[in-house]
């Protein structure tokens, strides 16, 4: 299988879309053919690691990486990755828990991915591969913990200074030498911007710079796997195939699950939250494609005014009118979230995330019908106790660390404020970076 960009570059291997991360034309790599599977081709497996290792053969057929692919896949579903019943009135609802990673977010498992692969890759380089992340908040953090002390690679994380958690900050902040932290003070809309500007930039041509956005197919390709392992089970228990409501930014995440459907999981509806920054679901109700600056909200890790892989959603599946039959959204606000946060707290005994909150007020905004009609799976992506600042006022009570957030912690931060542009990141890498 090769790999071709969304605007139309000639193929590249896996290997080669792995470190651009960004095809050369500016598009977004995706398969130049998308594997048709089905139910029974998972029949053997018994382990995630298993229908890892079914699902992601096609792609390694190209790939130097293909003997290792085993390794890879034990480095990347290290922690469990349960469905958690939630103890309904009518119908069938869990949460798929994605938080049991390093640092707390559904984002371990690209970024532990994307880390096992590229270090691999990059083992003998001699001027190392230079990974440029923004980070809205969690990302960079997962990046980081992923790359960390990995030889032959450096990290750059970019965040919004103060739009992020304090645990957030931390976990973007506490790590070895080949990761350099940048407090950007601007938001994340510019901490992107500097960075797609930056791989241009003749002020950075010594860098050999890689992207580790959930952009990078390295990422979006492991999501798809809890997708195909959570509606497997599903369906091989119940004989019904999951719909999915999924917390949304960036589409990253959501993109993952559609494109498991589209190798042949039994995945029903797909249907994504969003937070106040809803331009996908005026997309769908058919107003233009516009970016817009991103608002700040309690969900902030989907504060994303340009969602940037809606350029492979619509290059796979079409315009508004067509993709409107492939997913739905809603558009959830903070007070909705606050009040979803409590009553999860309530009804089910359980503390949510902000953005895990959107999934379940977005299910429990369909109507009586659908939601009895459908099994539903509601993602949650990420631990409660990362948003505590938020979390614990609102249900009263204190929330205990997961134990590698509590070690994290524990650790001192490192890092550099700039200001929003490329002079000051300059500066700033040319100082860390420059024996
Ligand atoms: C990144 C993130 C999201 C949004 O995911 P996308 O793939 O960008 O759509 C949702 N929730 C949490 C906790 C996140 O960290």
């Amino acid at each position: 299988m090769k790999f071709i960009s969304t605007r139309g570059e000639k193929t590249v291997t896996f290997d080669q879309a792995l470190i651009r991360g960004i095809a050369e034309d500016g598009g977004l790599y995706l398969p130049d053919a998308l594997p048709a599977f089905n139910v029974d081709d998972f029949s053997s497996a018994q382990s995630i690691a298993e229908v890892a290792k079914i699902l992601l053969q096609p792609f390694f057929e190209s790939s130097t990486l293909l003997p290792e692919l085993d390794e890879i896949i034990a480095e990347t579903f290290s922690f469990p990755l349960p469905v958690t019943p939630l103890p309904t009135q009518a119908g069938s609802a869990g949460l798929l828990e994605l938080y049991h990673g390093p640092t707390a977010a559904f984002k371990d498992v690209g970024a532990g991915f994307l880390a096992a692969c590229i270090s691999r890759l990059e083992a003998d380089q001699d001027n190392p591969l230079t990974i440029l992340v923004a980070t809205s908040g969690d990302t960079g953090g997962a990046v980081a913990a992923a790359f960390n002390e990995r030889p032959g690679v450096r990290v750059v994380v970019l965040y919004p200074q103060g739009r992020v958690s304090d645990r957030q900050a931390h976990q973007l902040t506490c790590w070895g030498d080949n990761v350099l932290s940048l407090a950007v003070r601007g938001s994340f809309d510019d901490c992107q911007a500097m960075v797609k500007a930056a791989m241009a930039d003749a002020a950075f041509t010594r860098y050999r710079f890689g992207s580790a956005n959930s952009i990078n197919i390295g990422r979006l390709l492991p999501q798809s796997i809890y997708y195909a392992d959570a509606s497997l089970r599903h369906f091989g228990d119940s004989g019904r195939k999951p719909s999915f409501v999924i917390p949304t930014g960036n589409l990253g995440n959501a993109l993952a699950c559609c494109l498991a459907r589209q190798f042949g999981l039994p995945i029903g509806e797909i249907v994504l939250a969003t937070n106040a920054n809803r331009l996908i679901s005026d997309f769908l109700a058919g107003e233009e494609w516009l970016p817009r600056a991103s608002i700040q909200t309690h969900a902030s890790a989907m504060d994303v005014g340009n969602p940037s892989n809606m350029e492979r959603l619509r290059y796979l599946f079409g315009e508004a009118d067509q993709l409107k039959s492939v997913v739905t959204a809603l558009s959830v606000s903070d007070r909705e979230i606050e009040d979803e946060i409590r009553r999860n707290f309530t009804e089910f005994g359980i503390a949510t995330c902000p953005h895990t909150a959107t999934a379940t007020f977005t299910w429990r905004a369909l109507t009586n019908e659908q939601r009895t009609a459908n099994d539903w799976i509601l993602v949650a992506t990420a631990h409660p106790a990362k948003f505590e600042q938020i979390v614990e006022p609102i249900i009263g009570q204190t929330l205990s660390l997961p134990d590698g957030m509590a070690s994290m912690l524990s650790r001192e931060r490192h890092y550099v404020e700039i200001e929003p542009d490329l002079r000051s990141m300059a500066a700033a890498l040319d100082h860390r970076f420059s024996a």
